[in-house]
């Protein structure tokens, strides 16, 4: 009988959730006052404490990610052409053509696989307007050397910081960098709020723009003054996140035991490549991905099928690019030759399960299946 019958699946990730009972206050303060929406008390509460606890000076609460994205675009006024990275998920990219804005696809950079900032000067062209890197996995970018080149160009910078909630470097939050950050509380996430998403921005009059584009641009009763979009994020994903948060440091630190098991497990196992600590001070161990290289016995493809015939259901993030999708194939800068490192991690990469309840059984489970090659 193959391990598959033994065990139950485990998958990438497992949402963390705590107890039901423990939300029930929330809900009953919700039925009592009802304010569903619209800017509600936990809405309001919750921003706050998002931005005390990740160190940032302004947050506005969205519906989902992708609609922080698409409207961190409009609230900077972005046009033509934005720089960003093949090697990401692809609401990155989506969020782009939403906007009618081009993506100029740059490699990356093989140790972090973030952007690579050498490759950016390159891609700059006269409609360039913004740069928009993505924390991979939740490793910070190369913040600095990023930001010196859009001075240098005039050019604005909005991460995708989807991975990156509560990372932290030079002891601040990566969040605080750039013009804009977007973060996404999807189910799948550190921090999730079943969906959602926020965008940081460092001054009050930014996030009252954005506020009012994620409300149809209404000001008041009788002023509409942009062509805003329905963002906003309800009461009970609000009130869900507020009580996400109470749980988080110790979720975190559940998911940094993991990541330490995986490491030890799979340190000097020929072939298979741990990304290496980016020395953030605060990491977020969000996912634990490996490169499996051409001395390992089995090929990336038959690893990741191995790993499902004994019901472990790693997922090959990133692959394919972005760049490879139909919508984006035909783009100048999407061709293969233009992004190598991107095409060879993609083609090496599997994320292996962690996630705060995975357990030390489970994790050696999996690492014999990687080891006993
Ligand atoms: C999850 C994710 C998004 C989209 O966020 P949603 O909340 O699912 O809309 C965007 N970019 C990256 C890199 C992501 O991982």
């Amino acid at each position: 009988m193959s391990a598959a019958h033994e065990i139950p699946p485990i998958y990438v990730t497992q949402p963390y959730l705590p107890p039901l009972a423990e939300f029930m206050p929330y809900l009953e303060q919700i039925w009592e006052n009802k304010w569903l929406t619209n800017g509600g008390p936990f809405h309001q509460q919750l921003e706050q404490a998002l931005c005390d606890y990740l160190g940032v000076k302004h947050i506005a609460l969205f519906s989902n990610g992708t609609l922080a994205l698409m409207t961190a675009m409009q609230a900077l006024r972005i046009t033509g052409e934005v720089i960003t990275t093949p090697y990401s998920f692809v609401a990155t990219s989506h969020s782009l053509l939403w906007n009618g804005i081009q993506p100029v696809f740059v490699d990356i950079d093989p140790v972090t696989l973030n952007m690579d900032p050498a490759k950016i000067e390159a891609a700059i062209t006269p409609q360039t307007t913004a740069i928009m890197p993505v924390h991979c996995y939740g490793h910070p970018c190369d913040v600095a050397r990023i930001q010196k080149i859009a001075d240098n160009y005039g050019l604005k910078v909005i991460y995708d910081a989807a991975h990156a909630f509560g990372v932290q470097t030079d002891g601040v939050s990566v969040l605080n960098h750039g013009d804009l950050s977007v973060l996404s509380f999807h189910a799948t996430k550190v921090f999730n709020t079943f969906e959602g998403g926020a965008i940081i921005c460092h001054d009050a009059k930014t996030k009252q723009r954005i506020d009012n584009l994620k409300n149809f641009g209404i000001v008041d009763e009788v002023t509409v003054v942009a062509p805003g979009i329905n963002g906003k994020m309800s009461e009970i994903n609000a009130a869900f996140g507020l009580l996400q948060l109470k749980g988080i440091d110790a979720a975190l630190q559940q998911r940094q035991a993991v990541d330490a098991r995986y490491r030890a497990g799979l340190a000097g196992v020929r072939g298979i490549h741990c990304l290496p600590d980016t020395g953030e001070q605060v990491a977020n161990y969000a996912y634990f991905p490996i490169l499996v290289r051409p001395d390992y016995p089995l090929s990336r493809d038959a690893l990741f099928q191995k790993l499902r015939d004994c019901g472990v259901f790693a997922r090959r993030y990133f692959y394919p690019l972005i760049s490879d999708f139909p919508m984006y194939r035909g783009l100048p800068s999407a061709a293969q030759s233009n992004l190598p490192v991107a095409g060879k991690a993609a083609s090496e990469v599997i994320c292996l399960p962690i996630y705060p309840t995975l357990s030390g059984e489970q994790v050696d489970f999996i690492l014999n299946i990687i080891v006993g090659q």
